[in-house]
């Protein structure tokens, strides 16, 4: 039986490049270094690693909602083995809260058909941690979050979840959304033989229209959260070197007390 997974793969600015805001309090995406979320990768690998385990018919989709630039995000996974990607971009989804974004990807996810959603646990930016658990309100299915061992096959996903005190093993039938986390297995790098095919595997773009969707609901126009400001952190100033001249650690308390640690 053959089994459609969807990972959602978000591209970020890159953390170590340098990161800002845009004058209305959204995130700069413009003509900054972006990459495909690390711990989105980890989804791309549980994804692979489900196809190279089954004996049916499996394919692999990779979604991105964002700018032009995202679509390295989508190249990214095709990179890794992905069969195909699908790229959204519109200059309306501009600004999206995670309710936008959820409604945009449940329509891309609806459209490209599905059977397994897998998400990261986090981006890498945003930090949420959410989007799964709406994106799978929104499709109508069962959430199983924050996996960090997956299997899927006979018409149900299963795998584990660890907690501070316990580890549970869970279960739901799919259509389901699951994220992986950063201890699910690490992530491949793309092989020569997979940079070269992923020339020429098919990377279909849609925006709003195609999805049927209303700018209306998306965007800053939808937002149901609003940034009213963003400052940036100060700089950090030199810090109070003390010289231990014997008496180095009366000098280390006094500073300490002086500002009421101790
Ligand atoms: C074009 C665009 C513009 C945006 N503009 C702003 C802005 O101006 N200000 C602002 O604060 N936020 C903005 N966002 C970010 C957006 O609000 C959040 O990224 C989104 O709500 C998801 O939350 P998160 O990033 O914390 O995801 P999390 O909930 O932490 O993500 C979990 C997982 O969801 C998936 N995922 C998340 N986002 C995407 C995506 N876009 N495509 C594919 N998969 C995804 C990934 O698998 C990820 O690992 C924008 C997003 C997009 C796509």
């Amino acid at each position: 039986m053959s089994l459609r997974i969807v990972v959602c793969v978000k591209y970020v600015p890159d953390a170590a490049g340098e990161r800002r805001f845009a004058g209305d309090g959204t995130v700069d995406r413009e003509g900054v270094d972006g990459l495909l979320s690390e711990l989105d990768e980890y989804a791309v690998e549980q994804a692979l690693r489900i196809a190279e385990g089954s004996d049916g018919e499996v394919d692999v989709t990779v979604l991105t909602v964002g700018p032009e630039d995202a679509r390295e995000a989508v190249s990214k996974g095709l990179r890794m083995g992905a069969d195909r990607g699908v790229h959204v971009e519109d200059g309306g989804v501009h600004g999206s809260d995670v309710m936008g974004t959820s409604l945009v990807l449940a329509a891309a996810v609806e459209k490209a058909g599905f059977d397994l959603v897998l998400c990261g646990m986090a981006s890498t930016d945003g930090a949420m941690g959410v989007l799964p658990a709406v994106l799978a309100e929104r499709l109508g299915v069962p959430q199983v979050t924050l996996l960090s061992e997956v299997s899927a096959g006979g018409g149900a996903v299963s795998g584990r979840r660890d907690g501070d005190r316990a580890s549970e093993r869970v279960e739901a039938p799919l259509p389901a959304v699951v994220s992986v986390t950063d201890q699910s297995g690490e992530a491949r790098y793309p092989s020569f033989k997979g940079i070269m095919a992923a020339k020429k595997k098919p990377v279909v773009e849609w925006d709003l229209d195609d999805l049927g969707l209303d700018a209306d609901g998306v965007g800053l126009a939808g937002a149901f959260t609003e940034v009213v400001e963003a400052v940036e952190r100060p700089a950090r100033t030199k810090g109070e070197i003390v010289t231990d001249e014997g008496d180095g650690g009366l000098k280390v308390a006094a500073f300490l007390a002086g500002r009421k640690f101790i």
